[in-house]
């Protein structure tokens, strides 16, 4: 929680910078790892939401596996604790030599979305005298309900197997004597908060699992991606980890000795981080009061990228309530926190933060315009 006497903290330290609370990560944490011991499925975090080397090692202290998108992530991931055993690979456009260092390695899973690409880990894989388990990325054809940008389960994405394409790569299979199939995976899109979406897809889950079993392949992992989505609104709140697990036990049937993975990532840390910035300026527009803060589509880019909303509060006023518009001091009019948001009266020097962002914040951050890279503040040491 940010504290009055947080909030003292703030004014003393350079801005903008991310403000990660380690109690709501923990908290956070604690209610996954219930879960899953609960229920027997394993979650990989999904490192690209945020790969901070302090808030990774806490991840991994909690007994969590890794979801990687480069080899970049699985050193940082090991780096933190992570164990390679518990490490997938996802990417649509692995390197040759990120597949070589993830055989090296020893990690888990590569999740494969292609046929070419199964042909080159399993000509890297015997290079390296390696057998490379893999699982298959399918395409379930779900719609997610989400921002058009941040959806990957439809036809034309480029994520992905199409089912039209499993017999030939079944075919293919004994061609790859350095591959082993051991799962299907999917991911169908991020900031999904329609729970009917996550029950579509275990239904389209039930039948691949019927079209496998009849080609007498044996699969010891589904795993569900990730996609859960936060609650923008109200940053502190988890979302509803518990009917999340009871739908997917609900609803998916898992043959004997299968185990059921799943691949959180904006769930986890989006609630813990926040971007704290000071006003520069209060600039009069034609019709509009321009709060102009420190803090850019530089920090976080995903007002700019997806249209995204997040939570923005004046930390230091409680004046009368006026209109702003919330913008960075990027030269580019896609710098837009928000538009036309309610905030009190808004002065140069008052101190702002914009929540719910822990995910896809730190990790997006960029030097355009040369400014510098935000820095990271964690709760137990201000
Ligand atoms: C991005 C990604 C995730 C995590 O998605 P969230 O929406 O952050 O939960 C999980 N799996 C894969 C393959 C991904 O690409």
């Amino acid at each position: 929680m940010i504290t009055n006497n947080t909030i003292d903290k703030f004014k003393r330290i350079e801005t903008p910078f991310y403000y990660y609370d380690l109690d709501v990560l923990k908290s956070t944490l604690d209610v996954v790892k219930k879960e899953s011991d609960n229920s027997g499925y394993k979650a990989h975090y999904a490192v690209k939401a945020n790969s901070n080397p302090r808030i990774l090692k806490i991840i991994s202290s909690y007994g969590l596996g890794a979801d990687c998108v480069s080899f970049n992530e699985i050193s940082a991931a090991i780096e933190a604790g992570f164990n390679p055993s518990e490490i997938v690979f996802a990417g649509v456009g692995k390197t040759d030599k990120d597949i070589n260092a993830a055989l090296s390695a020893g990690i888990f899973c590569f999740n494969c979305e292609s046929i070419p690409e199964m042909e080159v880990i399993d000509e890297l894989a015997a290079k390296q005298s390696k057998i490379a388990r893999i699982a298959l990325r399918i395409n379930p054809y779900v719609e997610a309900h989400t921002h058009k940008y941040i959806t990957t389960g439809i036809e034309e994405s480029k994520f992905g197997i199409n089912t039209w394409e499993l017999d030939n790569v079944i075919k293919r299979l004994s061609d790859f004597k350095n591959l082993k199939l051991i799962g299907i995976h999917f991911h169908i899109g991020s900031q999904i908060t329609r729970m009917s979406v996550f029950k579509s897809l275990c239904a389209r889950i039930n039948e691949l699992q019927v079209w496998f079993a009849s080609h007498n392949i044996v699969l010891e992992i589904i795993n569900v991606g990730g996609g859960l989505g936060i609650d923008y609104e109200n940053p502190e709140k988890d979302p509803d980890f518990h009917e999340y697990f009871s739908l997917l036990h609900e609803f998916i049937d898992l043959l004997p000795g299968q185990k059921l993975h799943i691949e959180p990532g904006r769930s986890i840390t989006g609630q813990c981080g926040s971007l704290i910035s000071k006003v520069l300026f209060i600039k009069n527009g034609s019709n509009t009061l321009f709060a102009i803060i420190d803090a850019g589509m530089t920090d976080l880019i995903r007002p700019a990228l997806y249209q995204a909303h997040h939570k923005i509060e004046n930390l230091t006023s409680t004046g009368n309530i006026f209109r702003y518009d919330v913008v960075g001091p990027v030269c580019e009019s896609s710098d837009t926190f928000a538009k036309y948001i309610e905030l009190p009266e808004t002065a140069r020097g008052d101190i702002i933060a914009i929540r719910s962002a822990g995910a896809y914040g730190e990790v997006m951050a960029s030097r355009y315009n040369l400014r510098d890279l935000p820095k990271a503040v964690f709760s137990d040491e201000i």
